[in-house]
């Protein structure tokens, strides 16, 4: 049975037996969930975050070692970063219609006596001066990804730049490469398990009587995700990367599981970078630049999450958005997207910030707290995805203005 299917199974299986736990007696879940599912879960997870920071990093030196040209990287760069803003504002803009369409916070009773302490979330020009790593190997291990990849960036540059004197150290670069690739490939087959024990503890343990007044809000969430995925990224792979968008998501599928059990962008990344390179044939030397910095700065699906939980706590709170409100929250959750770290959850600590910018009640997030998990299981998913639709494209873009160059 090929991968692709089993991950299948054990994602269905994962939900069945997740909905189920929810009626067992607790202490009997507790027990369940406390020596099986989650050191399973763990197991998997600890795995593939295992090798994300050297994967990031000597991708990212051979991507840029290889792309020779620091002129080229600067292309690229600017290509991807245009790319992920677009993206990102179309995500909104879908975010926001949605919830002014659907209206969640008037479908329901709710509970706005609630109280939420919001974690301040760091500031974004302290995010973008600290790019630059004081101390890389701090930043290695602490896995700042951001400081990684800058850091990884100067030394491509260099090898790329000293060439034959540096042949030894490259090529050094390479071999490790392949270690990682072939850890990637070991540590999937182990996914099955992993993503059944992670789906199954996170729906067991996120009670579904919270649901039921939130169910609006939710269907809301997930059909702006569904339409950004099918939509606007089968848009850039159709138009731009003139591909059949059903084959690139088929190939992908993989990945998305990943993302989805571990609700973590940059746990999912070994796995992404691998599909995007070995199946859907993008350029190593651009996937290594995009997928990484993709996983960090750009989050169309957190960015959907927030546009739409902005709109309906200011429903529920009855306080009307203005255009200028509107365009606030897509300034800052742009912003909050790039501050947004790769794991589960801060997508809703960084919600705080654009509340607070346009004037809305932090407590607000106290009602959607509950269902977030799950949410975050799916928006991670499209994480992801943008970033690996961003890679397809420009690649096949790299790909076919050189054809042109050569002829
Ligand atoms: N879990 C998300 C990710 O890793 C971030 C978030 O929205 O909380 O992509």
């Amino acid at each position: 049975m090929s991968l692709t299917k089993k991950i299948l199974i054990a994602l269905i299986l994962g939900i069945v037996v997740g909905v189920g736990l929810n009626f067992v007696p607790t202490d009997v879940f507790s027990v369940i969930d406390k020596y099986a599912l989650d050191p399973v879960g763990q197991i998997f997870l600890n795995l593939i975050m295992m090798i994300v920071v050297p994967i990031v990093f000597i991708s990212i030196v051979i991507g840029t070692a290889g792309m020779g040209d620091p002129a080229k990287l600067g292309k690229i760069g600017f290509q991807t970063i245009s790319f992920y803003l677009v993206t990102t504002a179309i995500a909104l803009l879908i975010g926001l219609g949605v919830g002014f369409l659907f209206q969640p916070g008037k479908a329901g009773v709710f509970n706005v006596e609630e109280s939420f302490e919001a974690e301040s979330a760091p500031p974004i020009m302290d995010t973008l001066i600290n790019i630059i790593p004081e101390n890389p190997f701090e930043a290695l291990s602490n896995g700042d990804m951001l400081q990684i990849i800058a850091f990884a960036l100067f030394i491509g540059i260099a090898l790329a730049i000293l060439g034959e004197k540096t042949k030894g150290i490259y090529n050094l670069f390479e071999q490790a490469n392949e270690i990682f690739i072939y850890l990637v490939n070991l540590i999937m087959k182990t996914a099955p398990y992993g993503a059944f024990a992670l789906i199954a503890s996170a729906i067991g343990n996120s009670g579904l009587d919270a649901l039921g007044s939130m169910f609006m809000y939710m269907l809301a969430v997930i059909l702006a995700l569904v339409i950004h995925a099918t939509v606007t990224y089968s848009f850039a792979i159709k138009v731009l990367g003139k591909a059949s968008p059903v084959k690139f998501f088929k190939e992908f599928f993989p990945a998305m599981s990943v993302g989805f059990s571990t609700s973590s962008s940059s746990a999912t990344l070994p796995v992404s970078m691998q599909i995007a390179q070995e199946k859907l044939g993008v350029k190593k030397s651009i996937s290594s630049f995009v997928q990484p910095l993709g996983a960090t700065i750009n989050m169309d699906g957190t960015g959907i999450m927030q546009a739409v939980a902005t709109v309906f706590i200011s429903q529920v709170y009855d306080i009307p958005l203005g255009v200028t409100e509107i365009l606030l929250i897509i300034l800052t959750a742009t912003l909050a997207s790039i501050g947004t770290a790769g794991v589960p959850s801060v997508g809703l600590i960084m919600l705080a910030m654009v509340l607070k910018q346009v004037g809305l009640p932090v407590e607000g997030i106290a009602l959607i707290i509950g269902v977030d998990r799950l949410l975050d299981m799916i928006r991670t998913s499209v994480n992801i995805s943008g970033d690996a639709v961003c890679a397809y494209v420009i690649s096949e873009a790299d790909i076919r203005s050189e054809a042109k160059q050569s002829k």
